[in-house]
């Protein structure tokens, strides 16, 4: 097991936004994390990379309990987050916010520079532009890439899709897959829950703050539940 949740609870204040969550990860899966709009999504990533403490339950990644680390420890440990909002340093070019991305490493970093530009050809043209400029999906991709300069083990991914026409959506969630094959495991969280499911091995479903479902991916596209909440109906009529 990778990464294992057990039975956390995270409070805003009086509001309890998890509520005793518990989720699994193995090495080499992509999981996904569905829900509304409030569910708890993003507020869980957070606690995963440490942005957020937990008032109470554990996190253990690779066996070593994780819950009290503080964030930057979680990045050298293996977990990479790629945050909602993207979170690139605007005035900077694509290749300083990649950089920064590795400012924890002291080995070599032109091969995994090399691998992300790759990934993304359309970074390798752009690599002296400011990320301020580029398009809401370049962005994205600068996110994604800079979260790969840490070398994750793990990489979370908070709404990767968001804002994006389909056709880039489609590019994201096939990169995603590729960076996957390569050995990154991978933990996503989407509103777009059916591109989402259909990259994924298992999913959970978060409603107010708990796991109402898990199953496997190709499961929960066929769950009429899931169907009617999350994939606007029957997609298949
Ligand atoms: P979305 O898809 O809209 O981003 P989400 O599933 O990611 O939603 P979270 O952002 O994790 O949901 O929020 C979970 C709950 O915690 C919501 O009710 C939200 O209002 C609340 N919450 C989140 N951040 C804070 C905060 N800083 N202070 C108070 N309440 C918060």
């Amino acid at each position: 097991m990778l990464l294992e949740i057990k039975d956390v609870h995270v409070h805003y204040g009086k509001i309890e936004a998890l509520k005793g969550i518990s989720l699994e990860v193995d090495e080499g899966e992509i999981v996904s994390l569905i829900g509304a709009n409030g569910a708890g999504k993003t507020t869980t990533l957070r606690m995963i990379s440490g942005i957020r403490s937990v008032t109470s339950g554990s996190v253990v990644f690779e066996g070593k309990d994780i819950t009290r680390l503080a964030g930057h420890k979680r990045v050298i440990a293996g977990i990479g987050q790629s945050p909602e909002g993207r979170g690139c340093f605007p005035g900077m070019t694509v290749h300083e916010n990649l950089l920064m991305g590795a400012y924890t490493r002291k080995d070599d970093l032109a091969k995994d520079l090399d691998e992300v530009y790759e990934l993304f050809p359309r970074l390798a043209e752009r690599r002296t532009q400011a990320t301020g400029t580029m398009s809401g999906g370049e962005q994205q991709m600068v996110a994604i890439g800079r979260a790969l300069m840490t070398k994750p083990k793990m990489l979370l991914l908070d709404e990767p899709s968001m804002g994006l026409a389909p056709m880039l959506i489609a590019q994201i969630f096939s990169i995603i897959q590729e960076i996957n094959r390569r050995g990154t495991t991978v933990l996503l969280i989407e509103q777009n829950a059916q591109q989402a499911l259909q990259i994924s091995n298992r999913a959970y479903v978060l409603e107010t703050g708990s796991i109402t479902k898990t199953a496997p991916a190709s499961q929960l596209l066929n769950d009429p539940d899931v169907q009617k909440a999350y994939l606007g109906g029957d997609l298949t009529h």
